[in-house]
């Protein structure tokens, strides 16, 4: 991704892709101290529209505080940076990249006294999970790795180091030729995906682990129980076992970059109809009318660049 042309936005200027570069005594390098931010940007018919950009900017000051990391910039300055790396790279959908870390002025594990960095990255970037799965459904494993327990490096941080977990699952769960991961907490109650959160739907019932279960609290997860309570279906948050998920009608994953995938199986057994379930459909169809401009009532969450 490295050697490319485009622009990236580098503590406050405006740099080239290829020179957007850290040393390698960077600490966050070392020690994977560092927080960062998945957001989308929409072709909408008004414009190119970034989805929901304060509540992904509120986010990522909250990693920052409770990674005890002060971000020399504003909100403010931080949000106009994503909608200047959009235009600035004349994209009309993308996916975008803000990330804080450490610098490399010494490497104690105490970060005290270090810089703060951040940049924001924006590139096109279509279905996560396939466009096929979107349609069909994906196939799950439930993991044989534990998702971090809500004292070990803080759930509600979308910290950088929280990501090993999710690549030793996602590695697991892809090397078994499965499409992603399902992880359970420390006590065996479902967790999340690696990059997702997810839900499963029973007699006409949402269900989403409750957040105790150590999931990120996602942004897109929000945006489904507003959908959910636009189209009346009841919605509730609670502790879910595996063997739930086994005998839900339907299920699926909610995400930035995955947006609405449906899961037509997990572990081998098949959810329901075994494709994507109706009521997944019509969850699915509402956020895409939601992230695409075409719901009026959330034009408040479009944030044109
Ligand atoms: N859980 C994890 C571990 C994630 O990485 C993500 C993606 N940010 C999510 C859930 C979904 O969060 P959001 O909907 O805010 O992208």
């Amino acid at each position: 991704m490295a050697d490319r042309d485009g622009k990236i936005w580098m503590d406050g200027q405006m740099v080239d892709w290829r020179d957007a570069k850290i040393h390698v005594l960077t600490h966050s390098l070392h020690y994977g101290c560092g927080a960062f931010e998945g957001v989308r940007a929409y072709k909408t018919e008004q414009g190119t529209a970034i989805f929901r950009l304060q509540e992904h900017t509120d986010r990522l000051f909250n990693s920052a505080k409770i990674l005890r990391m002060k971000l020399p910039f504003t909100k403010e300055e931080v949000n106009e940076a994503q909608r200047a790396v959009v235009r600035a790279n004349k994209l009309e959908s993308c996916y975008l990249r803000p990330l804080t870390w450490i610098g490399s002025e010494k490497l104690g594990v105490s970060p005290k006294g270090n810089k703060i960095h951040m940049i924001v990255a924006a590139w096109a970037w279509g279905a996560y999970l396939g466009e096929e799965g979107m349609a069909r459904g994906i196939r799950v494993k439930t993991s044989s790795f534990t998702r971090h327990h809500v004292n070990i490096t803080m759930t509600q941080a979308k910290a950088s180091s929280n990501y090993t977990n999710s690549i030793l699952a996602n590695m697991e769960a892809t090397d078994d030729g499965y499409d992603e991961a399902l992880l359970l907490d420390s006590a065996g109650f479902v967790s999340e995906g690696s990059g997702e959160n997810v839900f499963i739907i029973k007699d006409g019932v949402v269900y989403t682990p409750d957040l105790s279960a150590g999931a990120l609290n996602g942004i897109t997860r929000n945006t489904v129980l507003h959908i959910c309570k636009d189209l009346g279906l009841e919605l509730v948050q609670k502790r879910i076992t595996r063997d739930e998920v086994y005998i839900a009608d339907e299920a699926f994953f909610s995400g930035t970059a995955a947006e609405i995938t449906p899961i037509r199986e997990l572990d081998r057994v098949q959810i329901g109809g075994g494709s994507r379930g109706p009521l997944t459909e019509k969850i699915q169809t509402a956020f895409f009318d939601i992230v695409n401009g075409r719901n009026p009532k959330y034009a408040h969450w479009l944030t044109k660049v």
